[in-house]
C-alpha cells in the first residue's frame, strides 16, 4: 500500500488517544477551576469510544502507517480497566510503541507493574514545580510534589522507562523552578523536558508574554551547567535534546511556540468521543464515531481516515510565529487540551 501523506507530504505515524475528558487535577493553565467546576458538563460514559472502538480505530490507523500510540486525556488513569485496553492495543499489527501521559496521582508501584505487563512501553509524567507549595497551587487540588516523585520511581521501578517528565514553564508562575527541576533530575535516568506554554484552547487566558522561550530556559540552565545539543534520534521529534557535558544525563525542550516543528508533524489526535483532530490547535475534529456506530466496514473507515489525512494542511504553530499579532478571530473556539490530550 502506498504511504498515506498529507498536502505537505507528512506521513501519519503517531496517534494520540484521549481516554477521558475528566481529570482529578485542576491545573490552572489547563482546567481552571472557575471553568471546570461543579457546573461543567463532562461527557457521560456512553459517549466515550469503548475499547472495541478504540482498538478498531488503532488497527485501521496502523494499516495506514501509524506505529506509535500515546494514551492521554484528561487523566487517562481515571479510565477503568485501562490495562485491558493496553493489552488489546499491544496486539495491533504495526504498533511498536505504546506510551501514556499522566499526572502520576494514580500510578502506584502495583499499577505501574500491571500496565507494563499489559504491554505499555513508557510513561511521561507531568510535574510543573519541585517546590511543594508552588506545585500544589498549580495543580489547584493540593496534590504534593512528593507523590509525583514517588510515581516517577514507581514508573522506573516498573520498567516503564525511559521515563520522561514534562514541565510547562509559565512566566511569573514557575520560571524560578527551571534550575530546581533540572537539579532534581540530574544524575537520574529520567529525561526532564521543559515545554513552552502554548496557546491551546480558550480557557487559560494565554498571552505571548507568559511564554518563557526555549532560549531563555536553556540560558538559565547554562548559568549553572554546560550542555550540548544532541542530534534528533527520529524524524518529527518534538523535543530538542541536550546533554549535560559532565555526564549528568539528558534534558529536552519542546519549543512549540518559538521553534515550531509543524514540518515534521506526523501526529493525529483522537478525542474521547471519537473525533479525529489533525492538529493540536484544530477548530474542529472529524467525527469517526458515527461511522463506527453505523455499520461502516474497516475499508470504509480506512477510506475516511485516508481522506481526512490527505487534505491535511495544518501548520498552526508555524503560522503563529509568522504572524505579528497572536490573537485573531476564530482563536477562541479552539479545542481544549484536557479534551484532546497533550
Ligand atoms: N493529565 C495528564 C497529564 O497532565 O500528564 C495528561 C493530559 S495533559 C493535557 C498532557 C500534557 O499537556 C501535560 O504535560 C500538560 O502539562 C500539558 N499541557 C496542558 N496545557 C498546556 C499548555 N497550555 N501548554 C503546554 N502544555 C500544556
Ligand atoms: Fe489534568 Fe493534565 Fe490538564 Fe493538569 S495538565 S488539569 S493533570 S489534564
Ligand atoms: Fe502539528 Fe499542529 Fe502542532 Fe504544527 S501546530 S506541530 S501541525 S499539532
Amino acid at each position: 500500500m502506498p504511504i498515506l501523506t498529507d498536502t505537505f507530504n507528512r506521513p501519519l505515524r503517531d496517534l494520540r488517544i484521549s481516554l477521558t475528558d475528566r481529570c482529578n487535577f485542576r491545573c490552572t493553565y489547563c482546567m481552571p477551576r472557575e471553568l471546570f467546576g461543579a457546573e461543567h458538563f463532562f461527557l457521560p460514559g456512553n459517549e466515550l469510544l469503548d475499547f472495541d472502538e478504540i482498538e478498531r480505530v488503532s488497527r485501521i490507523a496502523a494499516g495506514l502507517g501509524v506505529t506509535k500510540l500515546r494514551l492521554t486525556g484528561g487523566e487517562p488513569l481515571l479510565r477503568r480497566n485501562i490495562d485491558v485496553l493496553i493489552s488489546r492495543l499491544a496486539t495491533v499489527n504495526g504498533i511498536d510503541d505504546i506510551c501514556l501521559t499522566t499526572n502520576g496521582s494514580l500510578l502506584t508501584a502495583k499499577r505501574a507493574r500491571e500496565l507494563k505487563a499489559a504491554g505499555l512501553n513508557r510513561v511521561t509524567l507531568s510535574l510543573d514545580a519541585i517546590d511543594d507549595r508552588r506545585f500544589k497551587a498549580i495543580n489547584d487540588v493540593g496534590f504534593p510534589t512528593s507523590k509525583v516523585l514517588e510515581a516517577i520511581d514507581n514508573a522506573t521501578g516498573g520498567g516503564l522507562s525511559p521515563v520522561k517528565v514534562n514541565c510547562v514553564i509559565q512566566r511569573g508562575v514557575n520560571d524560578d523552578q527551571i534550575l530546581p527541576m533540572a537539579e532534581a533530575f540530574r544524575h537520574t535516568e529520567v529525561v526532564l523536558r521543559f515545554i513552552e506554554y502554548m496557546d491551546v484552547g480558550a480557557t487559560n487566558g494565554w498571552r505571548l508574554d507568559d511564554v518563557v522561550s526555549a532560549r531563555e530556559i536553556m540560558d538559565t540552565i547554562r548559568t549553572r551547567h554546560a550542555i550540548t545539543r544532541q542530534p534528533a534520534t527520529q524524524p518529527g521529534e518534538t523535543a530538542n535534546r541536550w546533554r549535560y557535558d559532565d555526564g549528568a544525563g539528558e534534558i529536552g525542550i519542546i519549543a512549540s511556540v518559538s521553534m515550531p516543528f509543524c514540518g515534521g508533524c506526523t501526529r493525529a489526535r483522537l478525542s474521547a468521543i471519537g473525533e479525529l483532530y489533525t492538529c493540536l490547535f484544530g477548530l474542529r475534529g472529524h467525527d469517526l464515531r458515527t461511522s463506527l456506530r453505523s455499520g461502516a466496514t474497516d475499508a470504509d473507515l480506512a477510506t475516511l481516515l485516508g481522506s481526512i489525512w490527505n487534505i491535511r494542511d495544518d501548520r498552526y504553530s508555524e503560522r503563529r510565529s509568522e504572524e505579528t499579532t497572536h490573537r485573531h478571530a476564530g482563536f477562541n473556539s479552539r479545542v481544549e487540551m484536557s479534551y484532546i490530550g497533550g
